[in-house]
This record gives structure tokens, C-alpha cells and sequence, in this order.
């Protein structure tokens, strides 16, 4: 989520345009409450099962349980208690090469706050997923440790008294809190520990008091690189989820100020910045992290405003963002996006940018209910990100290609101009460039699984997100736990499991995959927005059983090449690879790169027919090299290194 590399190429438009464009869509911050379609679970509420409960026991042994002993500095960095950053403070050396920087020292004084909380968030809601009990206790020790560092008058950040909130360039206020902050209110839902409740009440008002809304300026920081203060817009995340359990307007009314003041200031981050959205000529062109988080603030903003210019906005900001999305879920994040158009060979995509957006495309599911933000959000997480890590050891790429020839750290051997380019290999802490990915890899798969479920109405449990995983709630005052058994999506048959206190009359509704051509069930059904209703009364311990049908699909990407799809799950020829090892971080964790052990492609051959059999496709392709046709194997592309995936 950084190193930034020279962007001054883009020309930027003075601010009082876009402070125009502003008053006349009359964002004076009315707040006008649209209703949301779903309502979230509190975390802790939907459990993990099967192959994702494994795979999350397996990365909390890895690199997610232990990025602290590898990186320790940088996560023990008291950047929030005694070591907080006053006039004085310098960069710090995050033993990271610094190769390409461009954008000046100031980001990595507040740098160091982002790794940990990032990595905190992921820990704790990894603990308390897997009821861990020594990671519990170890999250309660840093839960203490963090509320004692709270000033009288409420402040948690990282800036001594004679700098916080008085800024005119670079910095990390927001940002630093959005992180923390995210991570206690998970902590607090889990455990109902009112003192942390109140700390962050507290912590908040602080934020809300010394930036008053819409009398102050939070984004009026001059005309320099403000990536952090880009980052901080984020804070929107703690708004929305503090309206969420509150529901306190004020929340709201406060996310709205933020994206109003952010859309009028200046910010080297301008892909969401109302008046550049609304230009029907604009492109989205900065760093791909920031423009896919900002999604969120953006859509936050569109349900406290009636203004239909915002809903209208967010419309067009979902369509940019798709055009740079290839057939995985990847969005460009290479880590500028530079106008470009999604490629699955020449783009590349950052992990720290398939959270973010996953996470984006979520609170659209929450929001709108539309089926179509939860297939976005599964093709990231069963796609892309399952095949950004490293099938055999613990640890992610920092930059992955869909179609991966080479993992040597460049972009398949390409060289870059005054840049040395470590970024796509395999690592547990990518230390080299930043430590930003493997703390965002650490929160995906909670953040999946809590968006897995959510409720509508009085008596409505939406299964959004098919995966394993457990749900315990109430319905009429009735405890409920609906356990949905499957190997989704390496199989696409469900069980669900119902047990609840007494026979209750309630509705399941079910995602219809986009992809399913039949649906095989003894329920009576109907569907509904891409939904299968099931309305019926539920005995004390019931079930549901269903299962969808489907064949390979052979697609097309825009640059008009094949690939092959069964369910939700893209399919790719993997390429035999030699395993270099890299930088040793500890005993079991270290870098790890991949060599082609031969340079042969395929080519899609028109006609032929490509057969499904137990987790694989058969189909003859060409080879590139003796021009014939040849019996192909795909498997999974979450489960390859090396791969051809479009022919
Ligand atoms: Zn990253």
C-alpha cells in the first residue's frame, strides 16, 4: 500500500472548479438517510468452517500469526503511546529499500501505525474466529495496553499535543485511528467489553470535537504528496460502523462532512473526488489501494445524502473500477493505475488492493443487496487472492499477474525504468518494499467470511457469500444457528444446517450463483433479484439441502481471449516451476521465488470442448512451440504458482 512512484505526470484542476460543482449539487452535508437493504451481523457472529477454518488455523501458524516476531520493530513501534510523533520526530527506517520512492520522507513517520494496526485488525478477528485462546489473551493484553494510552480529553492517535489535528501537509491522524479503530470495534463486538466501548466513544467525539463538522478542514493540508491524509478518508469506516450499532445519525451526517471536505480539497488521491468522477472524460489513474478503499467513503457518502449527483457518481465510480478489474477480480494496483485498462498478462495487482476492494464491494452488498457486489467480492477471494499465495508456504505476492510466468520479482522478466522491482515474488513479510500486504492478507479472509451473512427485515437470514461458515443469531427472540456445510467453491452443493430453541417460521434466502444453470433442491422456492427465497416453517433441527448445476464456460476477456470457467471458479494450466529461497525472516519463513522450468504457451484451439472431471478441466490446446494440439489440464487457479490462464 505504498511506495509511490512518480505521479506528476497528471495535471490537476484548480480546486475551485471542483468547489463549485460542489455547492451546486448542494453536499452542505443534509443529511438524508437512504435505507439500506441489508443489516450486518456483529462480528463474531458468523464463524468459519471447513477448508477456510483450516486455511485461516494454517496462516495463524504461518506469516498471519507470527508477522510480529518477523517485523518486530515495526509492530512494537510505540507509535501511539511514549513514541508518539511530535515536531521533532524523523522518518523512520523501515528496512525497506526505498527503491522508486519519489514521494519524499513524511509517510514513513506514520507509517509504522498502519502496519500494526493492519495487522492487529487481522489478529484479533483471526483469534476470535478460531477461538484461540492463547491469541486471545495475548489480543487482550494489547487491548489494555492501547486503551491506557488514551489522553483525558479522549485523544488515540499517533501525534503528541502539539501537533494533533493542526496539520498543513502529510500526515496520519485519520489514518492511524481508521486502522486502530477498526480493529477495536471488531474487539468490542466479540466481547461486549464496555470499556473499550467507551473509549472509543470517547476517542471518536475527540476526532469529532477538534474537527468539527463541516466547520473545519480535515483535507486542508496544501498542495504536496498526502497519501496518508488520502488513506485517512477511510475514517468513514469507524463512522459507519459506529452508526451501524448506535444508530446515531451524527455518524453519518460526520462520514458525509469527511467526503464533502476531501472532494474540495486538494489530495495527491483524486480518483474519487466528486468533480473527477462526474467528468464523463476522466480516467481512473492513481494509486489503485486508495481509489478502491474509496469506494466506501464514496458509497457511505451516497446513503447519508438524498442527492441523486452521489448515487449517480457512485454508479460511474463502480463502472471505472470494473473496467480495471481482469477476469480474477484483480484491479490494477501496480501500484498506480495510470488510465489503464485491466490485462491479464501486463497488469499487475496489489494484495493490499484485492482486500480493499473485496471489502468495497461488501458494504455494497450490505447497502444494496444487489447479488452482483457478492459475486465481485467471491471472485476476488476464491480467484485472485487464493491465487496470490503461495499453495505450499506461508507467505503472498505483493504483485501477481493473472497470467504468471515468472515469479522472480519483476512483472514476468519485464524490466522497469529506474526502479528495481522486487515486488512479485513470494514473501511473508515483503519487508524489502513495505509491510503492508501481509497484514491486509491477515484481515481478508475475516472480513469475507463477516459479509458472508446478513439479515433484512424482521425475519430474513440472506446467505450473500456462499462459504463454509457458521451463523449463530436470534429471530423472533428465538435463538438461531444455521450452519452451511459445503466445499464451496471447489464443490457447489450446500447443506444447511438449522437449529433453533423452538419451531419457527422464518425466510432463507439463498444467492443464486450467476453461473448456476439449474438448482436442485426439494424446497418449494421462488426467486427473487438473484435470490432463492425459501419461506416455511423451520423445525427445532433442520435442513436445506441444495446444489447447482453448471458446465465449463469458455469466456471472453476484453482483449478477446478465452479462458474457462466452472462455477465460481476460474481454471488455469499450471507452468512447472523451480523454487528459489530468498531472504530468511526466521526459521520456516522466507522469501520464496518461482523460475519457468519451460517457456511453452497455448493457444485456445475454436471448437474444441472442454470436459469437467473432479476439480479439473480437460481441453486440447495448442502449443506455442510445436504449433500442435495437445491434451490440456487446468486446475484451480488459486492453487498455482505459475500459470497460463487466458488462451
Ligand atoms: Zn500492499
Amino acid at each position: 500500500m505504498k511506495t509511490y512512484i512518480k505521479s506528476k505526470q497528471y495535471l490537476f484542476r484548480p480546486i475551485m472548479v471542483c468547489m463549485m460543482i460542489i455547492i451546486s449539487l448542494g453536499l452542505n452535508a443534509q443529511t438524508v438517510l437512504k435505507k439500506e437493504q441489508f443489516q450486518p451481523f456483529p462480528f463474531g457472529a458468523i464463524k468459519p468452517a471447513g477448508w477456510i477454518k483450516e486455511q485461516m488455523q494454517k496462516d495463524m501458524n504461518g506469516f498471519v500469526g507470527h508477522l510480529d516476531s518477523l517485523v518486530p520493530t515495526l509492530i512494537y513501534d510505540p507509535i501511539y503511546s511514549e513514541g508518539r510523533l511530535q515536531k521533532h520526530s524523523k522518518a523512520k527506517d523501515l528496512g525497506n529499500l526505498k527503491s522508486g520512492d519519489a514521494e519524499g520522507d513524511e509517510q514513513y513517520k506514520w507509517w509504522n501505525s498502519e502496519t500494526q494496526s493492519n495487522w492487529w485488525d487481522g489478529y484479533i478477528r483471526n483469534a476470535f474466529l478460531l477461538n484461540d485462546t492463547v491469541a486471545i489473551a495475548k489480543v487482550k493484553k494489547y487491548v489494555k495496553y492501547i486503551l491506557q494510552t488514551q489522553d483525558a480529553d479522549g485523544y488515540i492517535g499517533i501525534y503528541d499535543s502539539s501537533l494533533r489535528y493542526h496539520f498543513n501537509a502529510e500526515n496520519g491522524e485519520l489514518w492511524a485511528k481508521a486502522t486502530l479503530y477498526r480493529g477495536l470495534l471488531a474487539y468490542y463486538e466479540v466481547t461486549n467489553d464496555t470499556t473499550v466501548w467507551n473509549a472509543l466513544l470517547k476517542a471518536i467525539d475527540n476526532v469529532m470535537t477538534n474537527y468539527p463538522v463541516n466547520a473545519s478542514e480535515p483535507f486542508k493540508v496544501g498542495e504536496g504528496f498526502n497519501g496518508g491524509v488520502a488513506h485517512g478518508l477511510t475514517f468513514t469506516d469507524v463512522l459507519d460502523k459506529m452508526y451501524q450499532i448506535t444508530p446515531d445519525k451524527k455518524y453519518r451526517e460526520y462520514a458525509l462532512f469527511l467526503y464533502t471536505n476531501f472532494s474540495k480539497n486538494y489530495s495527491s488521491e483524486k480518483d474519487v473526488q466528486l468533480y473527477n468522477i462526474l467528468d464523463t472524460s476522466y480516467s481512473i489513474k492513481y494509486h489503485g489501494v486508495h481509489t478502491y478503499e474509496h469506494l466506501r467513503p464514496l458509497l457511505i457518502a451516497a446513503y447519508s445524502n438524498g442527492n441523486k449527483d452521489l448515487q449517480k457518481a457512485l454508479n460511474i465510480y463502480i463502472a471505472r473500477i470494473k473496467r480495471a478489474t481482469t477476469i480474477t477480480g484483480g484491479a490494477i494496483g501496480d501500484e498506480w493505475i495510470g488510465g489503464r485498462a485491466a490485462d491479464e498478462t501486463n497488469v499487475g495487482y496489489e494484495y493490499c488492493s484485492l482486500q480493499e476492494l473485496m471489502d468495497s464491494y461488501l458494504l455494497l452488498l450490505q447497502k444494496t443487496g444487489n447479488a452482483q457486489f457478492a459475486e465481485a467480492a467471491e471472485n476476488i477471494f476464491f480467484n485472485a487472492a487464493q491465487g496470490s499465495r503461495d499453495p505450499e508456504h506461508s507467505c503472498i505476492a505483493y504483485l501477481k499477474t493473472d497470467n504468471s510466468f515468472e515469479m522472480m520479482g519483476t512483472k514476468n522478466g519485464e524490466k522497469e525504468e529506474g526502479r528495481n522491482q522486487t515486488r512479485y515474488k513470494y514473501s511473508p513479510a515483503h519487508q524489502d518494499v513495505a509491510v503492508c500486504c501481509n497484514p491486509n492478507a491477515g484481515r481478508i479472509t475475516p472480513y469475507f467470511i463477516q459479509s458472508s451473512w446478513f439479515k433484512e427485515g424482521a425475519d430474513t437470514i440472506v446467505a450473500a457469500v456462499l462459504a463454509p461458515t457458521v451463523l449463530n443469531t436470534t429471530i423472533k427472540n428465538t435463538k438461531l444457528s444455521i450452519e452451511e456445510v459445503t466445499d464451496y467453491p471447489y464443490q457447489n452443493s450446500f447443506i444447511f444446517k438449522i437449529h433453533t430453541e423452538k419451531e419457527l417460521v422464518f425466510t432463507l434466502k439463498i444467492k443464486k450463483p450467476d453461473w448456476a444453470l439449474s438448482i436442485n433442491t426439494i424446497e418449494k422456492y421462488t426467486i427473487e433479484n438473484g435470490y432463492i427465497i425459501i419461506h416455511r416453517l423451520f423445525a427445532e433441527n433442520d435442513k436445506v439441502t441444495i446444489s447447482f448445476n453448471t458446465t465449463v464456460m469458455v469466456k471472453e476477456t476484453a482483449h478477446k481471449e478465452k479462458y474457462f470457467q466452472y462455477g465460481a471458479l476460474i481454471y488455469a494450466k499450471q507452468i512447472a516451476a523451480k523454487e528459489i529461497s530468498g531472504k530468511v525472516y526466521k526459521n520456516g519463513f522466507e522469501d520464496k521465488m518461482y523460475a519457468p522450468l519451460n517457456y511453452t504457451h497455448f493457444q485456445f484451439i475454436a471448437g474444441s470442448k472442454p470436459v469437467y472431471k473432479d476439480g479439473t478441466i480437460k481441453v486440447t490446446l495448442k502449443n506455442s512451440i510445436t504449433k500442435q494440439p495437445e491434451a490440456g489440464l487446468l486446475i484451480p487457479f488459486g492453487r498455482t504458482v505459475l500459470r497460463q490462464v487466458t488462451f
